[in-house]
């Protein structure tokens, strides 16, 4: 058992609560949340204090890429198509051993970050038996590319054959999803078969979806950057007519089973067409702001009762998994950033009974953070103490 005592105590959904304290139990769930006074401090379990820290959920990182934790600082290439260019190039320079390497590191930075559940997309295979390994928690959705329609029974094959390699690391933290890249990576065949391939075998699917403009253009007028390098490769393109969002609509790729990625470039239609599909949201402003692409309307879809998380994108568009300065690039604070960085992380991703708050019974997966007036209750600094299904991880 282990019982920890702080300055403060965040459950989310309910009062912070001074000078308290959690028990965690023996399966790693939490036994008693409240004042120090009245949680128990059984015979031989393990105390810890923080007079100076703040206990929180877990924070929930909705979009990552842990694969690249490698190439951090390597890719300053300007214009987005390009940008994508660049990291296929690295990628492809990147040996297996890396890949592992990379994603293990990713785990431990995360939790260092106070970070406990990860949503996480690559092409790889290396973050699902990372997070297998070290006993963490998340989603790995693996992603598939095929641009070119007359790929598609290929692509899809080849994306069932890593599936069936990747299941034996599924544990009870950690799951397995799908990831049809991105509109200018995926032709609408093989969106509509993966769709198919993730109702029939319930696997959760991440898109990126209206990121960039220039993915409106190709979606929308089958113009642009994008279309010009799928040209280049005698792939034809078909104009849609319709922003990206109403595209995996029609494709029926939406779904409460879809994390859409992003979605900077999106209208009123569009948030309606989400929420009809009860779709949930990563929004990565850091990463959006980076790459000029913009920023998401997040008040509006959170007004719209869409699931959204906060998502860091890889550290070679951010730098770093700091999470909570992503909130405040948001324009979030207090326990409302708090909010979005735990329960409503878990909404979105389908886990919030299991975790995302401080409440009993829930699984113990919390940060203890150095306790502060100004950013109360975060600050953007590392976590003093990070607690998986009841193990300490980091600190
Ligand atoms: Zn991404």
């Amino acid at each position: 058992m282990l019982r920890l005592r702080a300055r403060s105590v965040h459950p989310v959904t309910a009062p912070p609560i001074a000078d308290g304290a959690v028990l965690v139990d023996d399966r790693g769930k939490l036994a008693a949340v409240g004042p120090a006074a009245t949680v128990p401090a059984p015979v031989g379990a393990r105390q810890l204090e923080f007079p100076d820290g703040a206990i929180v959920p877990g924070l929930v990182n909705c979009h990552t890429h842990l694969e690249l934790t490698h190439l951090a600082g390597r890719n300053a290439g300007r214009g987005f198509p390009r940008w994508i260019r660049t990291i296929r190039a690295l990628k492809d320079a990147t040996t297996p051993e890396e890949f592992s390497r990379s994603a293990e590191q990713g785990v431990r930075d995360g939790w260092a970050r106070g970070i406990t559940c990860i949503a996480d997309t690559g092409s790889s295979g290396a973050v699902l038996p990372a997070l297998s390994r070290l006993g963490g928690r998340g989603i790995a959705y693996h992603e598939v590319f095929g641009p070119d329609p007359h790929q598609a029974d290929a692509s899809l094959a080849q994306l069932e054959e890593a599936l069936s390699q990747l299941e034996p690391f599924v544990t009870s933290l950690a799951a397995l999803g799908i990831s049809p890249h991105a509109p200018y990576t995926v032709s609408a065949p093989l969106y509509r078969a993966v769709a198919a391939l993730a109702r029939r075998d319930h696997f959760p699917i991440a898109v990126h979806i209206a990121e960039s403009y220039e993915e409106t253009l190709l979606v929308r007028d089958g113009l642009g950057p994008f279309a010009e390098a799928l040209w280049d490769r005698g792939i034809a393109v078909a104009r849609q007519d319709c922003s990206p969002v109403q595209y995996l609509e029609r494709l029926g790729v939406l779904s409460p089973e879809t994390l859409c990625i992003h979605c900077v470039q999106v209208d009123a239609q569009d948030v309606k067409a989400l929420r009809h599909a009860g779709a949930a949201i990563a929004h990565c402003p850091r990463s959006n702001s980076a790459h000029g692409h913009g920023a998401a309307p997040l008040p509006a879809v959170r007004a719209a009762g869409l699931r959204v998380g906060v998502g860091t994108d890889s550290v070679v568009s951010v730098g770093d998994l700091d999470l909570i300065a992503e909130t405040r690039a948001a324009g979030l604070s207090g326990e409302d950033a708090l909010s979005v960085l735990t329960l409503e992380g878990a909404t979105a991703l389908g886990l919030e009974n299991e975790i995302g708050s401080l409440q009993v019974g829930k699984q113990a997966d919390l940060a203890v953070f150095p306790f502060t007036v100004a950013y109360r209750p975060l600050p953007s600094a590392r976590a003093l103490l990070t607690v998986v299904a009841g193990r300490v991880v980091h600190g």
